[in-house]
């Protein structure tokens, strides 16, 4: 493995892109610096014609891109038959996809208000797909291979606000360390592995209510006085993508600061 270049001659699979805010697009572009090659989805219409420009403009016109929307199966079975057509392996695999609809308790206001089906909708598209995402993309890991999964600590304290999304990273996490068993074990092994990152200004961020008061507690109380960047989760994700972490499966790994130790 080159120290300069540990992903070289990887092909990696990268979800979850919306704009250039996206932790996605952090991380992949760590693993196009450490000389990975990658494919993109971009999830419907709406964010269709701007993802696909800022993936091109970034990491080439021949960047493969194509929809893939997690709570259809469908759409995850055209997603990997364009995949097959542009590899015949795929080394890594990104997850960073989270949804929470709108509605009594999810993001704010009371948890005991949850909906059924907000519930059913958050967890089948946050936590389900990552298993969905892993039986497609396993048998096309022919040398075996990482998958990584973006999570948040709000799935083992309470965090007020995160509700419904902490009960989806709880099952994201528990789904990670089962699907490293279940996956470690083949011929080739598929390592899982789950990155825990502190609050970042995205998209998805901005829906969690109080957010930006999240970032002064982390400034305040975590040992190195602040969250993290996109820089440093793309560089955390490139040790989890690379043979250097050969032996990295099952864990929830923390760039969050150092906030996780901290009890009070
Ligand atoms: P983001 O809004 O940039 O990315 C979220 C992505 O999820 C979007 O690209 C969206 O298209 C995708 N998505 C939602 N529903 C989908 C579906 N049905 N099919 C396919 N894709 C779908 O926000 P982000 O903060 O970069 O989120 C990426 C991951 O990082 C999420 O899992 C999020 O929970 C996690 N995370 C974020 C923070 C933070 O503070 N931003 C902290 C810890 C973990």
């Amino acid at each position: 493995m080159s120290l300069e270049k540990p992903l070289e001659g990887k092909v990696g699979i990268v979800t979850g892109v919306a704009n250039h805010r996206s932790i996605a697009f952090g991380i992949a572009k760590a693993w196009h610096a450490a000389g990975a090659k990658l494919i993109f989805n971009y999830q419907g219409e709406r964010l269709k014609d701007g993802v696909i420009k800022l993936v091109k403009e970034t990491f080439g016109e021949d960047t493969p891109i194509c929809n893939l929307d997690v709570s259809s199966d469908e759409s995850i079975e055209d997603f990997f038959s364009f995949v097959a057509q542009h590899t015949d392996r795929v080394d890594m695999l990104l997850h960073a996809i989270a949804f929470a609809p709108k509605a009594p308790g999810t993001l704010d206001g009371h948890f005991s208000d949850i909906p059924r089906d907000a519930w059913n909708l958050s967890l089948q598209i946050s936590a389900y797909s990552l298993i969905a995402l892993s039986r497609a993309v396993a048998p096309l890991m022919t040398e075996g291979g990482s998958i990584t999964a973006l999570t948040y600590y709000a799935s083992q304290k309470v965090v007020p606000n995160y509700n419904l999304m902490a009960v989806s990273k709880a099952a994201l996490e528990t789904s990670c360390k089962y699907l490293a068993f279940d996956l470690g074990r083949r011929e080739k092994p598929i390592r899982v592995n789950c990155i825990s990152a502190g609050p970042v200004q995205t998209l998805a961020a901005r829906g969690v209510s109080g957010f930006t008061g999240m970032f002064k507690v982390y400034g305040e109380r975590s040992p190195l006085q602040r969250s993290c960047t996109l820089e440093e989760l793309g560089a955390t994700a490139t040790y989890l993508a690379s043979d250097g972490a050969a032996s990295v499966t099952g864990q929830v790994l923390y760039v969050d600061g150092g906030y996780e130790i901290v009890g009070m």
